[in-house]
This record gives structure tokens, C-alpha cells and sequence, in this order.
């Protein structure tokens, strides 16, 4: 079995859709329009992602107004909020840059869904020839959606996460049954956790193993056969080519992180400066026996945020390093992170988001192949 290598999900969005989304916005583009445009999108994503040889693919994410957020809203201006919500929520990230992103306010009970990844997914598995995976939110995200310290009137924080569980769960096994080969968890907010920024209140408040137990709450509903193809994302943040915790050692974060009982973890790690410490710790934290599956680590060999694109050769020399650490029956390769988890990012180092598509569709490539390198030197083709 040669080393397993997959995406994290989201594309940046070419500049002729965020061009799109703004007229949407502003009602100068019918919702049908707009269709168009993302279905083209995807189309696009998906045949060159195929192109770079990639053995399970995603469409970018294209109909998504962020990683977090598509449950919740149309866009990320606020066109389409779901019910019982209010623009002006908590920050759930503060970047280096000095930009934030904003989740909404919940105001009334029940919390649901309004769009299900699945909805995307369905439209774009006629469009794929290879295996696709889709990206889910982890309810530890849309738990802060719950104002921090006060009680939203006739709906009490168990109630509501009650109902958050449950659909997170609908979330995931309406992805498997459309036919998602795998489904994986963005858990940013993870290492943000460990953070305690001043300006942000909810860091400093000690969260990261709260947000396990809610995140074990919904993976605990699904069979070990399930949970094989079931992973957590973590990363420091990607957005606008910043990040929002990279700071913080991952020795505080992957003790907890490999409680949850996923199949498989996605890792931010090109990015790391010292990638053996963290190579290390994965092989020490991370559990050959989750509640029944094996949990195999995909270290992180390229970085969407720089825009020199990794040789196949440092990939490949990357993942050999990580096998004196991990076994290597549980070692795969990804991505640091999505291309782009928001939807409206003009990738300000790569200077355009249709040459940052050019340049992701490179490092793909370059991880596809190292990968394929280092399953041979390590006697897995
Ligand atoms: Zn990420």
C-alpha cells in the first residue's frame, strides 16, 4: 500500500467568481447567476486538481462562503443568514496581519443548518472521475456561535449543543451516503485554543478540551468501519496568506487533538520551523487503537500561503524524516491547509487568486509525486 495522500478541500475562488459574490451581494446578480458561475468554478477545480495526478480530490470548495461558515450563510458579506442568527457574532480568528473573521450571533433556539456540505457535493460528484472528499465543520467551531457567558432566551447551551451535535452528524453521513469517499473535520479553532489572545475573549478561557469532548460527541456516533475515513484538520489558520496561531507549539495542542477518535488527522507541517519536535510528538500522542481504529497522521508537505512551490524531492525527504517518528503504516501526506477557506481572499503574497490557483495546482503535484517517491524509498509502491 503506498503512503496515502490527500487534500485539505478549499481552492482560492478564481478573481471572476469573488467578482461574483460581490455583485450577488449587492443584488446586481440573480442567485441562478451566480450558480454559473460556481458551477464553473468546481468544474475547473476538479479537472486540473485530477490533472496533478491526485488520487482523491475536492472542488475548492467553490460554493462555500468559508470552511466555517457555509452551514450558516450564503456569503460572507451576510446574504442568505440562516434563521435565528445575527451578523455580529464572536471573532473566532484574529490574523497576524491585524484582520478578523467573524462568526454569527445566535438569537433563538433551534439551532440548524441551512445548507449541508452534501448540497455542494452532490453537485459536483458528476463532475469528478476520481474519488472525492469532503470538509466538514467541527461542531467546536459552531459552538462559539453560542454567545460566551450569556443564556440565549428559551434555549438553553445544552439544548442548543444537543442540536448542534445532531446535525453535525447529519453534516457528515449525508456526505458518506452522497457518495464522499472520505470526510474530513477543520478543528482551527484547536490550536487557537491554546492561544489566549486579549483581544479575542474566548481564548483565554481554557476551551481545547471542552471542544474535544463536544467534537468525541459526534465521532463516538459513527462505527470504527465509519470513523476510518473520518478525519480532524488542524492548522494555525490560513486566510489572506496570514495565519492566526502559529505561534503556539503544537506540544500544547496534540496531546488532547489525538483524543478525539478520528481515523486520520490532516497537520499543518511544512510550515513548521521545527518539523522533527512535531514529527515526534505525533509519533508519541497519536493512538494505534482509537475506540477501535487506527489513527494515521498526514503531515502537512506543502504550504498555501508561500508562493514557491515545494519540490517533489523536499516532499518526499519530508516524509522519510516523519517515518523515523510514525509508523509508517499510519503516515500520510497533505496539505498545510486549504488554498483559501474563505471564499473572498485575494492571496495578497501571490499577488492574484487566479495565479495562487495556478501556483496550488503546482504543489499538489509536488505532493502527489514526493509522495509517490517516498512510499518507493520506504519500500511501500
Ligand atoms: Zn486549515
Amino acid at each position: 500500500m503506498p503512503i496515502p495522500t490527500e487534500p485539505v478541500g478549499s481552492l482560492p475562488r478564481p478573481a471572476k467568481l469573488q467578482e461574483a459574490i460581490a455583485k450577488f451581494d449587492e443584488g446586481k446578480l440573480s442567485r441562478e447567476q451566480l450558480d454559473d458561475v460556481q458551477d464553473e468554478a468546481c468544474r475547473d477545480s476538479i479537472e486540473r486538481m485530477e490533472a496533478t495526478g491526485a488520487p482523491i480530490v475536492s472542488d475548492g470548495e467553490q460554493r462555500a462562503s468559508s470552511f466555517a461558515t457555509y452551514p450558516l450563510t450564503d456569503t460572507l458579506a451576510g446574504t442568505g443568514l440562516a434563521d435565528n442568527l445575527a451578523p455580529d457574532g464572536q471573532y473566532f480568528a484574529i490574523f497576524t496581519d491585524g484582520h478578523h473573521r467573524q462568526l454569527p450571533r445566535l438569537t433563538g433556539g433551534p439551532f440548524r443548518y441551512k445548507t449541508y456540505a452534501a448540497d455542494y457535493l452532490e453537485k459536483s460528484l458528476p463532475m469528478a472521475s476520481k474519488p472525492m472528499k469532503q470538509a466538514v465543520i467541527a461542531p467546536s467551531m459552531l459552538a462559539l456561535v453560542y454567545p460566551l457567558d450569556d443564556e440565549v432566551p428559551g434555549y438553553s447551551r445544552e439544548q442548543f449543543l444537543n442540536d448542534l451535535v445532531d446535525e453535525c452528524e447529519k453534516d457528515i453521513r449525508r456526505c458518506f451516503a452522497a457518495g464522499a469517499k472520505r470526510v474530513s473535520i477543520d478543528f482551527t479553532e484547536g490550536r487557537l485554543a491554546c492561544r489566549n489572545d486579549p483581544d479575542n475573549p474566548w481564548t483565554g478561557r481554557g476551551m481545547l478540551d471542552q471542544f474535544v469532548a463536544l467534537n468525541n460527541r459526534v465521532l463516538d456516533r459513527f462505527s470504527p468501519e465509519e470513523r476510518k475515513n473520518i478525519g480532524i484538520h488542524t492548522c494555525p489558520g490560513g486566510d489572506c496568506d496570514a495565519t492566526h496561531s502559529a505561534d503556539v507549539d503544537y506540544a500544547e495542542l496534540l496531546p488532547s487533538m489525538f483524543k478525539m477518535n478520528a481515523g486520520y488527522f490532516l497537520m499543518q507541517l511544512a510550515s513548521e520551523k521545527d518539523k522533527e519536535h512535531v514529527y515526534e510528538l505525533c509519533g508519541r500522542y497519536s493512538r494505534e487503537d482509537a475506540n477501535g481504529v487506527p489513527q494515521v497522521c498526514f503531515i502537512g508537505v506543502v504550504n498555501p500561503q508561500d508562493p514557491r512551490v515545494e519540490t517533489a524531492e523536499e516532499v518526499c525527504d519530508a516524509l522519510v524524516t516523519a517515518s523515523k517518528y510514525i509508523p509508517k503504516e499510519r503516515l500520510g501526506s497533505t496539505d498545510d491547509c486549504g488554498f483559501s477557506p474563505f471564499s473572498v481572499d485575494m492571496k495578497p503574497k501571490h499577488g492574484s487568486p487566479d495565479f495562487a490557483r495556478d501556483i496550488a495546482f503546482k504543489k499538489i503535484a509536488a505532493r502527489v509525486e514526493g509522495t509517490r517517491m517516498a512510499s518507493e524509498r520506504l519500500g511501500m509502491a
